[in-house]
Order: structure tokens, then sequence, then C-alpha cells
């Protein structure tokens, strides 16, 4: 069957963007979830590097023709194998979509192809003076329309929230070849239901995006970053709590645990400053005045004391804020090698310290560790079941069970950033009522009644 699409193929975008070889095939086929978690692929599927919608389009239809499964991929940057062709498929990279269509500065927004990296749309933005784009998920090789899908989050979104709050307008191919152009540049629209939301987040499972508009913003001059240490991680999320409560809006508010700022800070050859206590959050504040940084630095430097903070570290210069930076994002590169299970909850934010005393009270349970980071003001946890003995230990399922029913007891959610992919779609039966995952399935056959997008992916 492959074979006679291969021709099909060829004739829609060229011999040279379509790859069949197995060795040139292997970087397309994975994702960045964790070798433990991560499905395997099938390495019958073929990659096509489209130029265009018209050819996309033509690529999909093909595809629904024959009952051909699609998988497309943008950065490959995804924690959850939203990426992966698990069946026999034709995998749509869209690295070609690489072009800024429009910079608008009278309506602030820019119109961008889907593949145009989180990079490049940063540098693009660099030549306007004072402006940019906020979401930022920790890598930067993350494509503008894979972050579109996955909804993406990151660290600044205690202050600018998600992708979703950012996005105007799409264009999308829908599985049976056809192209929309969904919202555009307007402020307001309640005509009808908003289609443009609902792909949003879909992890490529009711459209290919291929355009997208986003919104930009002047940025604040004067940036500064604290890193304050606390004994322990109840007394910083309490202080979280109260910073959030101060009137100051902070960037971004981190948190990670000390032994990980160390590791990482060696592994990168950098410094950590802070040597004492056991948790560590990092502040970023950004403000229009030079004065307005001093006073909200002062504040959260008062209600870090008030909170049990026993020592504090002011980063004004950018080389080292951009040090205490790599080593907040470096984290998972240090201790992704010893992780069994990583986790991506997300409880309201005022249950953050009894949602850490549970994990902790977990581990105990089972005589083990986890490690911590969180975008901690916005109640979003990324922990881990570690290996034991290089291997995945017996109650892996088990704990993950019981530190899921701690999520629930809040109101908490399974996935707050990365998504459901390939690795979740069991669990969000545990978060889902029927009826939910019903109109889920719903929505997924009105779009693609012959599922052959992204099929087994998050329904
Ligand atoms: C070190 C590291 C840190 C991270 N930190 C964060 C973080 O803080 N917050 C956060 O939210 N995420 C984070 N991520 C996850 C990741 O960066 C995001 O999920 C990202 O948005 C995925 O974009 P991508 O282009 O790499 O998509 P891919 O990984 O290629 O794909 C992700 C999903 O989107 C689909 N897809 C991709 N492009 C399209 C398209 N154009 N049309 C339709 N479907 C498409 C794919 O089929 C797949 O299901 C992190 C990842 C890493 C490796």
């Amino acid at each position: 069957m492959m074979s006679q699409i291969v021709e099909k193929l060829e004739n829609i975008v060229g011999r040279d963007w379509i790859i069949t070889d197995i060795d040139q095939k292997l970087g397309y086929l994975y994702d960045e979830v964790e070798k433990t978690l991560r499905p395997k692929a099938d390495e019958n599927s073929i990659v096509v590097k489209p130029a265009n919608t018209e050819e996309v389009s033509e690529i999909i239809s093909t595809a629904n023709d024959n009952g051909i499964n699609v998988v497309v991929r943008g950065g490959g940057t995804g924690l959850c194998g939203g990426a992966i062709p698990v069946k026999e498929s034709i995998v749509i990279s869209m690295e070609r979509f690489n072009k800024v269509v429009e910079v608008d500065l009278n309506n602030m927004t820019v119109t961008l192809e889907a593949g145009v990296t989180l990079f490049d749309l940063i540098e693009e933005l660099d030549k306007y003076d004072g402006i940019g784009f906020p979401v930022h998920p920790g890598d930067e090789g993350a494509q503008i329309g894979g972050m579109a899908v996955t909804n993406a989050g990151g660290a600044r979104a205690v202050r600018h929230g998600i992708m979703r709050n950012h996005i105007k307008g799409l264009e999308v191919v829908l599985p049976n070849g056809n192209i929309l152009n969904l919202g555009g540049k307007l402020l307001k629209d309640n005509a009808g239901y908003n289609l443009m939301h609902l792909i949003i987040g879909s992890e490529g499972t009711l459209a290919v995006i291929t355009k997208v508009i986003l919104k930009i913003y002047p940025e604040d001059k004067h940036v500064a970053t604290i890193a304050a240490a606390f004994e322990t991680i109840d007394n910083a999320s309490n202080a979280v709590l109260e910073i959030l409560r101060s009137g100051v809006s902070p960037l971004a508010v981190e948190y990670q645990d000390k032994h990980i700022n160390l590791e990482t800070a060696e592994h990168l050859g950098l410094n950590w400053p802070l040597e004492t206590g056991n948790a560590d959050l990092m502040i970023i504040i950004s403000e229009k005045e030079e004065d307005m940084l001093y006073s909200s630095t002062r504040k959260i430097n008062d209600i870090c004391r008030k909170n049990g903070c026993t020592e504090a570290v002011f980063a004004g210069k950018k080389q080292e804020q951009a040090d205490l930076l790599a080593i907040r994002s470096g984290g998972y590169e240090v201790i992704k090698d010893i992780i069994a299970d990583s986790f991506d909850m997300c409880v309201p934010p005022a249950s953050m310290p009894a949602f850490f005393e549970d994990l902790g009270r977990i581990m105990k349970e089972y005589n083990t560790t986890t490690n911590i980071t969180a975008h901690i003001a916005d109640g979003n946890v990324h922990n881990d079941t570690v290996l034991v003995d290089g291997k995945i230990p017996e109650y892996a399922e088990e704990i993950k069970l019981k530190m899921y029913e701690a999520c629930f007891k809040y109101g908490g959610t399974i996935t707050g950033e990365h998504g459901i992919g390939k690795i979740r779609v069991e669990d969000l039966k545990l978060q889902k009522k029927e009826e939910e995952l019903e109109i889920m399935k719903g929505i997924k056959a009105v779009f693609d009644p012959n599922s052959i997008l992204n099929d087994g992916t998050v329904v």
C-alpha cells in the first residue's frame, strides 16, 4: 500500500521532499517523551515535506481516500508522544512552512506559517524595538503550529496566560482536504461556535494548522530575577500565594528542588548562588519603569523574608539572569535518565502547599523520592517516578494513581501543559466523565469521520 502512495506523494511535493530511507526517517519518528514512556513508531511510515497549504490539502485528501493515518510533525519537542506515528502513517513535516508572512504593528499581530519556530519568531520580533511575544515553553525549537495545537504554556503563563490567550486566527486543512480560515485580527467575534478554539489544544487530531495569527505586545524594558531559598517547599509556596495577592505581577515564578539546581549548575559549568534551604524559587519581574522594578523587588523580598526565606539574591545584569534561567530550564536534561514516569499535574494555585504535602506523604509511603520542578504560581507541577536499579519499579502504576487521586482532590488535572498525546489516553478516562469523553469523540467524528488524523491520540 505505502509504495503506491509514495508515487502519489511524489506527484504532489516532488521526489526531493519525501523520505523513505529508515536512517533519514528516524529523526522524524519520535518526540521528546522519555524513552521509558514512549510508544514504538511504525518505521514503515513515510515522511513528506509539503511547501504550501495546497500541497497539505492534496496529501490529506490522498490519505483520506486511501484510509492512511496522517501524523503532523512540528518541532518534535512534545512530551507525550503526540507526533509519534504508532501505526503506518504519512508523517507531514511542517519544516518548510517557515515564513513570517506579516508583522502588523497597527493591529499588533504577526501572521506566521505554522512551521516557524519559537526561536525564529523571537529573532524576527527583535527587529522591532520593544515588541515581543510572551508565551515561552522551554524549548525554542517548538513550532508555532505545534505550540498552538498543544496550547503551550510555559514560565510566563502567570502573567500572560497560554497560547489560547494570544491566538487570533488560524488557517487549517481539514481531514477531507478542505481549507478553512478561522478567526482573524478581530478583537471581538461572537459569530457561532468557536471552531478555532476547538482546534487549539486538539493535538493534531482535528485539523492541520498551516498558518497562525498571533497577538504581539510592547515589552517591558526593565527586567530582574530574584532567586530565593526556603527551608521547605511549603514555605516557598506560601510565599508565592502572598506575592500573587500583593498586587505585584511577576513575569514568572518558577520552583526547582535545590538538588536539581545544584546538579544542573555543575553540569552547565555555572554557579547556583543559593546555599541554604531545600526549596528554591526563581522570580522574574519586569516593569515599564526602573523605579517600579525596584519597588516590586522590595515587596517580593519582604514577602519572602516573612515566609521563612533563608537567603535571596538579586540578579539585574542580563548574563546573571540568563545563567539562572539556564539552570532552571536545564533541570530536565540532568534528571531525565533516571525517570520512569513523569507528570504534568496542575491544581488551583492555592492548593499547592497541600498538594506538595500529599506528594511528600506518597513518596514516603513507597520509600522513594520525586524530583520536582514547577511553574509554581500556575499550580503546575512537573515531578516524576524514578527508576529503581535502572528499572521501572513495580509500583509505578499504583503510585501514579495515588498522585492523580491527590490532584483530583483539589479539582486538578493530569496535564496542565503537555497534553494527552499517546501516553495518557487511558489516564484521561480517570479524570473525565464518560459523557464528556463521548462528546469529545463526537467532535472528532465530525471533523474526521475516517479517523485518519493522528489516530489513537487524545480520544
Ligand atoms: C525541555 C522542554 C521544555 C518544555 N517546556 C514546556 C513548557 O514549559 N510548557 C509547555 O506547554 N510545553 C513545554 N514543552 C513541550 C513542548 O515544547 C510543547 O508541547 C510544544 O508546544 C510542541 O510544539 P512542537 O512544534 O515541537 O510540536 P510536536 O512535538 O512536533 O507535536 C506536538 C503535537 O502537535 C501536533 N502538531 C504539530 N504541529 C502541528 C500542526 N501544524 N498542525 C496540526 N498538528 C500539529 C503533532 O501531531 C503532535 O500531536 C517542553 C518541551 C521540552 C523538550
